[in-house]
């Protein structure tokens, strides 16, 4: 049965705290363990992209309920699609805080990193970012 991929941007509301990102993450993989999904999360400026696989009920109703969080705003969908199986099943959901050493080690993204996550960059490249989740996906994470 094919999974559902979903790929959005954000705008945080505030700057969160390391505490508060370890909490939202702490549940985060919580939950996606109990429904199956896989994801990654990466924190750029003020700015989250992440990516969400999984059933796409579950997926569905993850995202519903992540679209609705206060902690965050603007919630721009890059990318819904289906895929044959999963490109992020390493992460309950992995996460990363990216900034200049990231843009140093990865030009080809140093654009849009040092760009902050620009929704219109963004949107204009759904692939690129799709790229980015999965090359930082590969690496270690900070959760
Ligand atoms: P709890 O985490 O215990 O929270 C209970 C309620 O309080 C929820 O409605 C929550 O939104 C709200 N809440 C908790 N802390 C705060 C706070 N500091 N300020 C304001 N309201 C707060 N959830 C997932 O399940 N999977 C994900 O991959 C995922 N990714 C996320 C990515 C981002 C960028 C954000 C902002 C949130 C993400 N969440 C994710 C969290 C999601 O939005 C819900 O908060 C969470 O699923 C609810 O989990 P819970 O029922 O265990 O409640």
């Amino acid at each position: 049965m094919a999974l559902l991929q979903v790929i959005y941007m954000s705008t945080a509301a505030g700057v969160p705290t390391d505490a508060q990102l370890d909490a939202l993450l702490e549940a985060a993989v919580r939950n996606n363990g109990q429904r199956g999904i896989t994801g990654m999360l990466l924190y750029c400026g003020n700015r989250f992209l992440q990516v969400l696989e999984g059933q796409a009920q579950d997926v569905e109703q993850a995202y519903a309920r992540i679209v609705q969080d206060p902690r965050h705003m603007d919630v721009f969908l890059l990318h819904r699609g289906d895929v044959a199986q999963r490109e992020f099943d390493r992460w309950r959901m992995g996460f990363r805080r990216v900034g200049e050493p990231e843009a140093q080690r990865h030009p080809d993204y140093a654009p849009m990193i040092r760009g902050q996550f620009d929704p219109a960059r963004m949107g204009a490249q759904p692939g690129v970012a799709l790229d980015m989740l999965r090359a930082f996906a590969r690496e270690p994470t900070d959760s």
